[in-house]
């Protein structure tokens, strides 16, 4: 699909419509959605920066590509004097007294945000039903869960209502809603883009990344958004991508995808053959294929789930209804603190903060949370091994279709499960893009550390390719 950016810049610049009609109408559609997908709208602000964009274009004066294009935040950023409830009852009053180091490059550049989005609360969730705003419903099924935890972005974005949103991926929160909805979702290298401003999950995963409809709109918002933040130890600075840089793939020899993702009977046999179906095309241009080994999925989802309980029992544990959350008084301090956390938050998100306080508690820290460090490194290991003989690592995105709502919140391990394919590329902090393309959920592009670049090239490749 062509980028949208490009496509309302020159409508905006030709006078083919006004800004103030754009904003308007998307902010109606929004409004009036029945996908669940809106946490709060930021109508007087758009349509305020939108009125400005009008003024300058009235005035003859040149704008930028970003300037007056409407996207969607997660609610999970900051955003001053504006709502950040994380879907949560805890947060539900919170307003950010800051903005977010990415979304405030965004609005620097011009872009105008319309949304906050639903999530799945706090990031905790792969289907957007964790949520006090109700569940995020699919794009094209509405019977079917939104995925998550960036569900309502994603769906925004497949419905047009915003041109891209950002969403936030700890361990797939990115690529599976983007799967599950057919838009592109990418997850660039850990420390590319600031978190400064992203209410933390867990640090050592968290990445920001932006949701679209197209590779050019995803390398348009990426470049804006990277970068070094004094703010964020953890950022580093990088190249821009040029538009010219992703048009050519040559360099790209070999591809590699992990025999036992495919090999199991945990993965749907359509989603199966069509990711095999796809491999035999890419071959038939000449690229190599290999077959790698790799951990087992429930290894994988073990570790990730072991080391981000950990992590957010840690960084939750500032809501207490103290500097922040919605108070509610107890007897003494202990029983508010217990009384505050206990009714606002939900139950995966208690199951987290319980599973993760187990984890690093003493006594079992050494035989839990070490061992999960310990397997995360030779993950990190067996990926540098691994781009030593591939230049990408090609997979599913999911095992299995989107499923039902209301069938994750029964069994919490299933819905664990269904990230098996991307919680692995999160431990290893590499960049890692969904393409709506291959399968039913997509597929997921993946290169080594800081060659965000390379996925974005081989994206297009395989645009004309299968
Ligand atoms: N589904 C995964 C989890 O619940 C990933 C979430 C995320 O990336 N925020 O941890």
């Amino acid at each position: 699909m062509e980028s949208q950016i490009h496509k309302i810049h020159q409508q905006l610049r030709n006078k083919e419509i006004t800004c103030t009609k754009l904003i308007q109408d998307r902010l109606d559609l929004l409004k009036s959605n029945t996908h669940n997908t809106v946490n709060s709208l930021l109508e007087t602000l758009a349509l305020g920066l939108a009125e400005k964009v009008d003024a300058r274009i009235e005035n003859g004066e040149d704008i930028s590509l970003l300037e007056g294009i409407p996207f969607g935040i997660k609610d999970v950023y900051m955003l001053q004097g504006t709502l950040a409830t994380a879907s949560s009852d805890l947060l539900k009053n919170y307003k950010s007294p800051y903005t977010a180091t990415a979304i405030q490059k965004l609005l620097d550049a011009g872009a105008i945000p319309l949304v906050k989005e639903n999530c799945d609360s706090f990031g905790h969730g792969s289907s957007s039903e964790n949520t006090i705003f109700g569940a995020v419903k699919n794009a094209a099924n509405t019977d079917l869960v939104g995925g998550g935890s960036s569900g309502g972005s994603a769906v925004n974005v497949a419905k047009d209502f915003t041109v891209f949103s950002i969403g936030g991926d700890t361990g797939g929160s990115i690529r599976q809603p983007a799967g599950y909805n057919n838009v592109f979702g990418f997850k660039p290298t850990y420390g590319r883009v600031s978190r400064f401003g992203l209410m933390a999950y867990a640090s050592s995963t968290d990445c920001v990344g932006p949701i679209t409809t197209s590779i050019e709109d995803i390398r348009l918002v990426l470049n804006v958004m990277s970068g070094k933040d004094v703010k964020d130890q953890t950022s580093y600075s990088s190249e821009s991508i040029s538009a010219s840089a992703v048009l050519n793939a040559d360099e790209i020899k070999t591809v590699g995808y992990f025999k036992n993702f495919i090999e199991t009977d945990a993965i749907d046999p359509e989603i199966k053959s069509d990711f095999l179906a796809s491999i035999e095309k890419i071959k038939a241009t000449g690229i190599q294929v290999k077959e790698l080994d790799f951990f087992e999925a429930d290894t994988l989802v073990s570790a990730y789930y072991t080391l981000a309980m950990a992590e957010t029992a840690s960084n939750l544990s500032r809501l207490d209804g103290t500097n922040y959350g919605q108070r509610i008084e107890g007897e003494n301090l202990k029983d508010t603190y217990s009384i505050t956390r206990s009714e606002n938050f939900s139950e995966e998100t208690k199951r987290r903060i319980v599973g993760g306080n187990q984890v690093l508690s003493q006594g079992f820290s050494d035989e839990i949370y070490l061992k999960g460090l310990n397997l995360r490194n030779q993950i990190a290991e067996n990926f540098e091994k691994d781009f030593k003989e591939v230049d990408i690592i090609l997979s599913p995105v999911t095992p299995n279709k989107p499923p039902k709502i209301g069938d994750s919140l029964k069994d919490p391990l299933a819905m664990y499960l269904s990230d098996a394919y991307t919680v692995g590329f999160s431990l290893g902090q590499l960049p890692t893009l969904t393409i709506p393309q291959g399968t039913a959920t997509g597929l997921q592009i993946t290169a080594a550390k800081n060659n965000d670049e390379l996925v974005l090239k081989f994206a297009n490749f395989l645009k004309d390719t299968i």
